[in-house]
């Protein structure tokens, strides 16, 4: 197997586990910079149920939104400027998740911090306030969007799309896609203490190693236990939540 066929293998798994865990069921899209080059591996339309998502499913875009290299008739993700200008603008991003995802949208939308409220590993992503996209709320189809998007994000690993989602930058898919699920964690903890109380949050200090080491592009341990627990067991996990 080649190398980019491997990671089309790994973002294709990412569909599916955004699947498994309940962020998604046929929006949002994973996608991974073909190092090297200016091109990325995206899933297509039509928007099919995510836990189908397999290698062959998957398309080569440029960053202009051109097809590279199609055999067959497909149609290009419509929110492909946000991956295509994160790259252009963040050389040392090599995958990008986009969600709808509940918890994380719903803070983003209430204008409250995701905050870092459980565990140091678990919450290093969050270990600076998200970002916040507010003045545009529809759908990221324009490169003008997608360059307001990449500004907006800075060297954040994630954003809030306002009344939207979240965008999720990763130095590999295996951190962003794992991003996605502790982030959304992380979001569901802060808001049902918020509900009960003033959440006391993670020190820096703490946080410190974790947020070292996922930037420099460590894959995290859980990452084995979703692929092979998620992935290949799905019976073994209840979906939580969303149905968008
Ligand atoms: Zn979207």
């Amino acid at each position: 197997m080649s190398a980019i066929e491997a990671l089309s293998e790994t973002v294709a798994l990412s569909h599916r586990l955004l699947y498994r865990t309940g962020l998604a069921t046929t929006r949002g899209h994973t996608s991974a910079r073909i190092e090297g080059t200016e091109t990325f591996i995206i899933k297509p339309w039509p928007h099919i149920q995510m836990h189908r998502v397999q290698a062959a499913d998957l398309i080569v875009m440029d960053f202009d939104g051109n097809i590279v290299g199609a055999t067959r008739k497909i149609t290009r993700v419509s929110e492909w400027p946000i991956h295509a200008e994160i790259y252009r603008a963040r050389p040392e991003i090599g995958s990008i998740v986009h969600t709808h995802q509940r918890w994380a949208t719903m803070l983003g939308i209430a204008g409250r911090s995701i905050l870092p409220v459980v565990g140091a590993d678990l919450a290093a992503p969050v270990a600076e306030a998200v970002p916040v996209l507010d003045e545009d709320k529809s759908l990221i189809r324009s490169v003008e969007q997608g360059k307001l998007v990449a500004r907006r994000m800075a060297n954040a690993p994630a954003l809030h799309l306002q009344n939207h989602g979240m965008v999720f930058a990763a130095p590999n898919v295996e951190t962003a896609t794992l991003d996605a699920l502790q982030i959304e964690y992380q979001a569901e903890m802060t808001w049902r203490a918020l509900l009960i109380g003033d959440p006391a949050t993670i020190p820096p200090l703490d946080l410190r190693a974790a947020v070292e080491a996922r930037a420099a592009g460590v894959v995290p341990e859980a990452w084995e236990s979703y692929w092979k627990w998620v992935d290949r067991h799905p019976e073994a996990l209840h979906r939580r939540t969303a149905d968008i």
